[in-house]
C-alpha cells in the first residue's frame, strides 16, 4: 500500500499526528516502531503480579494547557492525583520540593521560626524562590539556608542524575530549584494534574485506532525505510541517528532500573521518594500511589542513572549543555535540506519535553504541515 505518511515512533508525539493525519485530513498513515509496544516511554502495563507500573519510569501528567488536556481527553477519563515527592536527608524523609514544611522538619524550631519569617517577609507567601536567587540574598541566615539546601538537596543528586558537577550543567538546572515559602507539599503547581484512568497505554491504543491509521511495531525503521511506499515522513526518533551520527552522536543520560515485587498493600508514604546523598539509586517510586489500583502487591522501581550507549540503553534525558546545543544546531541544518521530512519529539528536538508539550509541539507542527 502507498501511504500519504509513514511516522517514525509511536509515542506521544507520532501518536497525536498519525491521528490529526487521519482523523482530520483523511490520510493514510502508516507508524513505524522499533519497540514492540505503543505509548513511548510512558508505556505502562501489567506485571507479573497484575500491578500496574511505568516501564520507563514515572510519568504523571500535568499541564497548563488547557487544548492540550482538552485533546487528550477525548481519549480518556482521567484519575485525578497531585503527585507528593519526598526526599531523605539527614535520616529523615522530609516534603520536596523543599518548603516551610521541610524546614520545620530538618530545622530546631526557633531557628525554623526566624527563618519562616524571614522568607515571607522578603519574598512573599506562596512565592517559589530559585535557590540561586536565595543564594544571592543579603542576609546571611537566608544565604546558609540556601547554602543548606544546595547541598543536602540538590548537589549530590544532580551528580548521580547526570554525572557531573552542577557547575558543569547549565545554570538552568540550578536555577530551577525552588524553595517554597509556604506549607504546600504539592510537587507540580499546574491546574490539570491527573493520570489517565486506564493508562497511557491504552490511551494512545485509542488514539491509534482508526482504519487509516497501520501500525508497524518491533520494527527499525532502516531496515524497512526501502521497501516503503509513502509520500512523506514525520520521524520522532533521535535526530543524530537519522543522519548516521555525521556530527558525532548527541549525549544523554540513561536510567537502569530493578523492581521489586512486594506483597504489601503500601510501603512508601508518597509515590516517589528521592535519595539526593545516600545510594547509588536516585529515587524509589511505588506505582499504586499514582494509579490508584488495589491490590494485595505493591511494586516498587529503584532508578540507577548510567551513562547512555548506543544500542546498549535507550536515550532518556538531553545533556543541558551550550556545546549539545550547537552540536544538534548542525543536526537542524541538515533537516532543514531535506523536502518532505518532518522532525518533532524530544529525540528529534534534543530536548526534555513533559508530556504536555510534546503533544502541544505536535499539534503545533500538524497546524504546520503542507
Ligand atoms: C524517567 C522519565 C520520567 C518522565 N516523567 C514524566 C512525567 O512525570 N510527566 C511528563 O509530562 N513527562 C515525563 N517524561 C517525559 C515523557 O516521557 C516525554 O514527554 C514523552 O515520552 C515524549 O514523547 P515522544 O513521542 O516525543 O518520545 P518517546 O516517548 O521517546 O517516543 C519516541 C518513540 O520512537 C521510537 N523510535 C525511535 N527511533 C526509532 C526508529 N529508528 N525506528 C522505529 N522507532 C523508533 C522509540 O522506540 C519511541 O517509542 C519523563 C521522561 C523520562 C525519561
Amino acid at each position: 500500500m502507498k501511504y500519504d505518511w509513514v511516522i517514525v515512533g509511536a509515542g506521544l508525539t507520532g501518536a497525536t499526528l498519525a491521528e490529526r493525519l487521519a482523523v482530520e485530513r483523511g490520510a493514510r498513515v502508516l507508524v513505524v516502531e522499533r519497540r514492540r509496544h505503543l505509548a513511548g516511554n510512558a508505556y505502562d502495563h501489567y506485571d507479573e503480579k497484575g500491578v500496574l507500573v511505568h516501564r520507563y519510569g514515572p510519568h504523571i501528567f500535568h499541564t497548563r494547557d488547557h487544548a492540550v488536556f482538552e485533546y487528550l481527553s477525548r481519549f480518556t477519563t482521567w484519575r485525578p492525583y497531585i503527585h507528593k515527592v519526598m526526599a531523605e536527608i539527614q535520616g529523615q524523609q522530609v516534603p520536596l520540593p523543599f518548603n516551610l514544611n521541610t524546614l520545620q522538619a530538618l530545622y530546631p524550631k526557633r531557628l525554623a521560626e526566624r527563618l519562616e519569617q524571614k522568607l515571607v517577609q522578603r519574598f512573599g507567601h506562596g512565592a517559589r524562590v530559585p535557590i540561586l536567587k536565595l543564594m544571592a540574598t543579603d542576609d546571611p541566615d537566608l544565604r546558609e539556608l540556601a547554602e543548606f539546601v544546595y547541598q543536602n538537596v540538590f548537589e549530590g543528586y544532580t551528580r548521580k542524575q547526570w554525572g557531573l558537577a552542577p557547575e558543569e550543567l547549565d545554570p538552568s538546572v540550578t536555577g530551577r530549584v525552588p524553595v517554597v515559602v509556604a506549607r504546600d507539599d504539592r510537587y507540580f503547581t499546574d491546574p490539570y494534574q491527573a493520570l489517565p484512568a486506564d493508562g497511557y497505554t491504552r490511551m494512545v491504543e485509542r488514539m491509534l485506532d482508526h482504519p487509516r491509521i497501520h501500525l508497524l511495531l518491533g520494527t527499525e525503521f532502516k531496515e524497512v525505510e526501502g521497501s516503503l511506499r509513502f509520500k512523506r515522513l514525520i520521524y520522532t526518533g533521535p535526530i543524530d541517528a537519522f543522519f548516521d551520527y555525521l556530527h558525532g552522536p548527541l549525549p544523554y543520560r540513561s536510567l537502569r532500573f530493578t523492581w521489586q515485587n512486594l506483597r504489601a498493600v503500601r510501603v512508601q508514604p508518597v509515590a516517589v521518594i528521592n535519595y539526593p546523598n545516600e545510594h547509588r539509586f536516585t529515587r524509589t517510586t511505588e506505582y499504586k500511589h499514582l494509579t490508584g489500583q488495589e491490590s494485595p502487591f505493591t511494586a516498587i522501581a529503584y532508578e540507577y542513572p548510567e551513562a547512555h550507549e548506543p544500542g546498549k540503553n535507550d536515550p532518556y534525558y538531553p545533556i543541558p549543555r551550550e556545546e549539545n546545543r550547537e552540536r544538534y544546531q548542525r543536526y537542524r541544518e541538515e533537516a532543514s535540506k531535506l523536502r518532505g521530512v518532518f522532525f518533532a519529539g524530544r529525540l528529534a528536538d534534543y530536548r526534555y519535553y513533559n508530556m504536555d508539550q510534546a503533544v502541544a509541539r505536535a499539534l503545533k507542527l500538524y497546524r504546520e504541515l503542507p
